[in-house]
């Protein structure tokens, strides 16, 4: 049974950043304002997440890895809303599979803090009471260890650390409100956002002013197809040989390649050729449009009224660029 479950948390958790992501999400569910990242060899070794959020009560520190074990569903009806990508309580525990998980938590009622280890969904050994602040870091040492063949066909480390350089700026734009900050163990600071900053400061941030000072808003709703895009796009003044493409569905950051094409093609009339874009979109669907059966960290998603939607992003897109270009 350990060894399925443990293939299982492998297909979930694929790479560091995937595991990141998860975390990232499980921070700001838990209202965190400020959320630090330190990576040691791509977060193969070490990858470690320190939020300021609600922080973990004592007595659910016990069972917080097992499978299905989740805060965040109160009746069964919620399942069909919240469930967006198929999945609840199972991040940690997958994680706790194929890694050492350690679990430092303070909440704010709590007199103290208390660290916990987990292997395989369990407790290692009883938790313990420390010094800590309000929040909750959680260290994830030695990804794969066990997984044989994950670890072979695993990329560099130098590339594992781009991924999740990805993933952090990718959550820190779209979550402006929170500070985000990511290092290397021992070593500067390689990207961090300030708490209650904006998209387009973030931009600038991360990827530089040349991008941000061609930035425009777009936004766009459809009752019909109970749709909402807010995002910001380059005009055609900014091109770029490898171009940026950040699409956030239900606030989670995924890949649509159909979505990629259709923008690509927008822009394709305007930049020179194999020239791309820098597009950041975040798209509001009915959850239950989004497939629940595509699996979670499926990077690749998939909704219901596809051709429609797209049409609706092609539209607003194109005029936007029409608009600053006559
Ligand atoms: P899910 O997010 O789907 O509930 P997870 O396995 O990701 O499942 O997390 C399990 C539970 O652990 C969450 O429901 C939440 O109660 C708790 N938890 C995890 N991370 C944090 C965090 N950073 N702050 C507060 N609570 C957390
Ligand atoms: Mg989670």
């Amino acid at each position: 049974e350990e060894v399925i479950n443990r293939i299982a948390a492998g297909e979930i958790v694929q790479r560091p950043s995937n595991a990141l992501k998860e975390l990232i999400e499980n921070s700001l569910d838990a209202k965190a304002t400020n959320i630090i990242i330190t990576v040691k060899a791509g977060g193969l070794k070490y990858l470690q997440i320190q939020d300021n959020g609600t922080g973990i009560r004592s007595e659910d520190l016990e069972i917080v890895c097992e499978r299905f074990t989740t805060s965040k569903l109160r009746e069964y009806e919620d399942l069909k809303e919240i469930a967006t990508y198929g999945f609840r309580g199972e991040a940690l525990s997958s994680i706790s599979h194929i890694a050492h998980l350690t679990i430092l938590t303070k909440t704010a009622a709590s007199k103290c803090a208390y660290k916990a280890s987990y292997e395989n969904g369990k407790l290692k050994a009883p938790m313990k009471p420390c010094a800590g602040n309000n929040g909750t870091q959680i260290t994830v040492e030695d990804l794969f260890y066990n997984v044989i063949a994950r670890k072979k066909s695993l990329r560099s480390p130098t590339e594992e650390y781009t991924h999740i350089m990805e993933v952090v700026g990718g959550y820190a734009i779209h979550n402006s409100h929170v500070g985000f900050t990511l290092k290397k163990f021992g070593e500067n600071t390689d990207l961090k956002t300030p708490i209650n900053s904006s998209v387009i400061e973030n931009v600038r941030i991360i990827h530089g002013n040349a991008i941000a000072r061609e930035l425009m808003d777009i936004e766009l709703h459809d009752s019909s197809l109970k749709l909402t895009l807010r995002g910001c796009i380059t005009n055609v003044n900014y091109s770029h040989k490898k171009g940026t493409m950040l699409l956030f569905i239900n606030h989670r950051l995924v890949d649509s390649l159909s979505i990629r094409k259709a923008v690509d093609s927008i822009y394709s009339t305007y930049l020179p050729k194999n020239a791309h874009a820098f597009v950041y979109l975040s798209l509001e669907l009915d959850p239950r449009n989004v497939d629940v059966n595509v699996h979670p960290t499926k990077h690749e998603v998939q909704f219901l009224y596809e051709e429609q939607i797209i049409e609706k992003i092609k539209s607003c897109i194109e005029s936007k660029l029409l608009s600053c270009n006559s």
